[in-house]
């Protein structure tokens, strides 16, 4: 008899136990490693052979390849001392449902083809709109409802969507986009939603960036008279994207005067809360979102800040028939007695492609192992520690805050060039003992300090900014007198 060519149940279960402890080991030992790869261009890949191997490997050797020529190129976003963008924290529950996701190797993309895998996340995301006391119409009960999403880009672009197709009576996506739609957002939204007007058809000449307040927040008086001229012109504005958190420096867009506009004017509201939208799982953070009840989409991600590995990205809207009647196609194949029923959510609908995992178990996981008050609680932990670092900042005159630090971003800077300001960040992040990034804020180059990390400590703030005076002290001298 030919040998098998699979890994025997022994085998899978021995090399399993193995990766499980290998995990637990990074965990364990990650601060060990410079947080940012410390590569150059091509050696990872000149590292590895060139084609691949004719005869299989033993997992032992396999393994040995992870140790050797991977892990030198990875990033370790998992550690403490990870403060740079915005984060994509994990969890071992977390990575436990994501196996066992993998594991089940479902693939959802029907109703039928896993009940589980759609109810599931219908549920969850109803409980995470309670724990995070998101307005009422965007639960499944009533004719809204949420789906989890590879990415916010993803949500943001099927917000594009449902809203061209809304403007347009749905003739879009017959005709192809003929009208000259235009979208609007702050001109420190997230580039993702300029990447959605390029993709759903409408141009990037008609996204409107509009300016902001001193505290980086969308001005609604001028997105008003951005829309009368645009309509005074003969097109067709069709939606603003507000932001709850922008990348930069966390700012808030005044989601009351935004939605009051939305609603004059008929134009669809989305509000992206990539990262900061996690904090409203604590009731005296839950001020952030105050007019969301006027949004009409709404997304934040669980693979940003709670504890949740990615891809998870939660996208809710008000309204589920006007985004399934956007994104529908069924043909013959897909046919079957549940989905002509309406008993059913088909998620094929909700996004753009037709497959799709079992996410919600991770997220399920995350939720039952912690508890909301788990939760809660490492929230809060980490908005002290960055207002912790906050007034460290404050209190060292060679330093300058940049933005309101509100929540768990601190923007700062040396009072210094922009190019003393580079080599700072250049020497902090080659000496791998953290990882920071930068963003330009009123034109000046500016450091992000982002606290979100699932093991992140008060040594870790700690050592961080120790660091960051140590380099100042060589740069600009020493704060002493
Ligand atoms: N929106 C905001 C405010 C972000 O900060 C980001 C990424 O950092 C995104 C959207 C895009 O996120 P994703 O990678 O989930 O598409």
């Amino acid at each position: 008899m030919e040998p098998s060519r699979h890994m025997t149940s022994q085998q899978f279960r021995d090399a399993g136990k193995r990766l499980i402890d290998w995990i637990a080991d990074y965990y364990e030992r990650v601060e060990r490693y410079p947080v940012l790869a410390q590569v150059v261009p091509g050696q990872i890949r000149q590292s590895l052979p060139p084609d691949p191997p004719q005869s299989g490997e033993k997992f032992d050797a396999i393994l040995a390849s992870v140790n050797a020529k991977i892990m030198p190129g990875v990033t370790h976003w998992q550690s403490p001392n990870f403060f740079a963008y915005f984060p994509a924290n994990t969890s071992e529950p977390s990575v436990l449902g994501d196996l066992l996701s993998t594991g089940l190797g479902v693939q959802g993309m029907l109703w039928a083809t896993s009940p589980a895998c759609t109810e599931l996340e219908t549920l969850v995301l109803d409980w995470l709109a309670k724990m995070l006391a998101l307005p009422e119409a965007f639960l499944s009960s009533g004719k809204g409802g949420g789906v989890i999403q590879d990415s916010a880009s993803s949500s943001s672009l099927c917000a594009v969507l449902a809203a061209r197709e809304r403007a347009t009576g749905f003739r879009s996506n017959e005709d192809g986009c003929r009208d000259e739609l235009v979208a609007y957002t702050s001109t420190q939204a997230h580039s993702s939603i300029e990447k959605d007007v390029k993709v759903a058809g409408i141009g990037r000449r008609n996204l409107r960036l509009i300016d902001v307040d001193s505290n980086f927040a969308m001005r609604p008086d001028l997105l008003e008279k951005a829309i009368e001229e645009d309509k005074h012109a003969g097109k067709i504005p069709f939606i603003v994207c507000a932001t709850i958190g922008t990348t930069s420096s966390l700012a808030l867009d005044p989601l009351e005067s935004i939605g009051g506009i939305c609603k004059k004017h008929n134009l669809w509201m989305h509000v992206d809360a990539a990262m900061a939208g996690t904090a409203a799982l604590c009731p005296e953070f839950r001020h952030i979102q105050q007019g969301l009840e006027l949004a009409d989409s709404y997304c934040f991600d669980a693979h940003k800040w709670m504890f949740t590995n990615f891809d998870c990205s939660c996208f809710y809207v008000a309204d589920r028939e006007t985004l399934t009647r956007s994104l529908d196609v069924l043909p013959e194949y897909l046919r079957n007695q549940a989905s002509g029923s309406d008993a059913v959510f088909e998620y094929r609908n909700w996004h753009v492609p037709l497959g799709r995992r079992f996410r919600a178990l991770k997220l399920w996981f995350v939720i039952q192992h912690y508890g909301v008050e788990g939760l809660q609680w490492l929230i809060r932990r980490h908005v002290e520690l960055a207002q912790t670092f906050l007034r460290w900042v404050r209190d060292d005159q060679r330093f300058e805050l940049i933005a309101p630090a509100a929540l768990n971003l601190i923007c700062f800077r040396l009072k210094a060039s922009d190019e003393l300001n580079e080599k700072l960040l250049r020497r902090l992040n080659h000496s791998g003992k953290l990882y920071l990034s930068h963003t330009r804020l009123n034109g000046k180059y500016t450091i992000r300090f982002c606290v979100a990390q699932t093991k992140t400590e008060l040594p870790h703030i700690q050592r961080a900014w120790d660091a960051i005076r140590t380099e100042a002290d060589a740069l600009v001298g020493s704060s002493q007198p």
